[in-house]
């Protein structure tokens, strides 16, 4: 079998490649302070029998970032699984995205747009609990990346708060930049877009996650304070579109 074969197949070592991500997260405890780290594994393009290994392994967060894929794998998947939508977000596929019934968490919403969309989504369908939602920040610069600009974080998180009774803020996302220092600047940024989230709200940081970290800066973010870490190809292996192998 040729390693391109591999990658994709089911016979991928999934389990193992997870244990090791959560002895490295586990390895990282004592900078925790008593956090909890959750785990998020991201599957997008991976196929169902790649994300039941890592479910029979014990692995409840998955993430994804394309609505069709999100709503096609859910049902193949126990019920459940707690699944975080991870991507860029169009408002006309908000009704689609939130029917489905364990969805667990928006991270993506980066405008007002989005938050009405979903909120109105969510108030159509018969779900008796709040859809939790994350601002996402764009704190790299970088036009091709999504999120809001940092410095609108705090408004935007105030109009999910004000203006959209079905959504709950649960605190924000990045996606960050390449960067291998121990402190990367994206993590900086997006810890001081939630203390100005905090201030704007009247509320604790500790009622406002972090969604930061990948596979290559995962370790440098739970450091530097993720509650949540997302990672794709270092559990279920690189990620091919066409020829072209993508990673990060
Ligand atoms: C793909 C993706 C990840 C996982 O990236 P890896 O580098 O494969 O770990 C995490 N977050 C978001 C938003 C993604 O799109």
């Amino acid at each position: 079998m040729g390693a391109d074969a591999k990658q994709d197949s089911p016979t991928h070592d999934v389990v193992g490649a997870l244990n090791c991500v959560r002895e490295r997260i586990e390895a990282l405890s004592s900078t925790q302070n008593g956090r909890r780290v959750d785990l998020v594994a991201v599957s997008k393009t991976k196929p169902p029998e790649l994300l039941q290994a890592a479910y029979d392994a014990g692995q409840r967060h998955f993430g994804e970032n394309y609505v069709q894929e999100l709503v096609q794998k859910a049902p193949l998947l126990p019920p459940d699984v707690k699944w975080h939508f991870v991507g860029s977000l169009q408002s006309n596929k908000a009704k689609i995205l939130v029917s489905v019934p364990n969805l667990f968490v928006v991270e993506s919403v980066d405008r007002k747009k989005t938050a009405t969309a979903l909120h109105k989504a969510v108030a159509k369908t018969d779900r008796n609990e709040k859809l939790k939602v994350m601002v996402q920040v764009n704190t790299s610069g970088e036009e091709s990346k999504s999120g809001c600009q940092p410095g609108q974080t705090a408004e935007l998180a105030e109009f999910v708060v004000k203006e959209c009774e079905h959504l709950e803020l649960v605190g924000l996302m990045t996606i960050g930049a390449f960067d291998t220092s121990d402190e990367p600047e994206a993590f900086k940024i997006l810890n001081k877009e939630r203390d100005a989230v905090a201030t704007r709200l009247n509320r604790s940081i500790k009622e406002l996650q972090l969604s930061m970290g990948m596979s290559g800066d995962f370790e440098a973010a739970i450091r530097m304070g993720s509650d949540s870490v997302r990672v794709g190809s270092t559990i279920f292996g690189a990620r091919e579109y066409g020829n072209k192998v993508i990673q990060g």
